[in-house]
């Protein structure tokens, strides 16, 4: 599904869960390969958490949320499903959705990843 720049050069080191993100539902380290995932996720849709997946591969090739990253992402099916997906799930645990967050990696304290 994803663009021949990440699906045909891309392999990660790593990809496991973690249980230290409450406000990312996913991050990497591309200089390692390194992907993490929370935890809060088993047990969600597998099309949710390939969702979070994909976007964090991509982050492997381009690190901003820029226009180069997400034709990288383009291709990959159920985006703006999945992002309704987290964002509900966030609104049912904590009462609040913040829409202005559209990645499912922002964090209000590191805008960077
Ligand atoms: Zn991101």
């Amino acid at each position: 599904y994803l663009d021949p720049r990440v699906n045909d050069t891309v392999e990660p080191a790593s990809v496991r869960w973690v249980s230290n993100q409450n406000t990312r539902w996913g991050s990497c380290t591309p200089s390692t390969g390194q992907i993490r995932l929370s935890d809060r996720m088993i047990g969600f849709p597998d099309w949710v958490v390939d969702h979070v997946l994909a976007h964090e591969l991509c982050h492997l090739v381009e690190g901003h949320h820029n226009r180069r990253f997400h034709e990288l992402l383009a291709g990959f099916p159920n985006a703006e499903r999945a992002e309704g997906f987290l964002t509900g799930f966030q609104w049912a645990v904590s009462g609040e959705a913040d829409d202005t967050r559209n990645d499912p990696d922002d964090n209000p304290a590191d805008q960077s990843s």
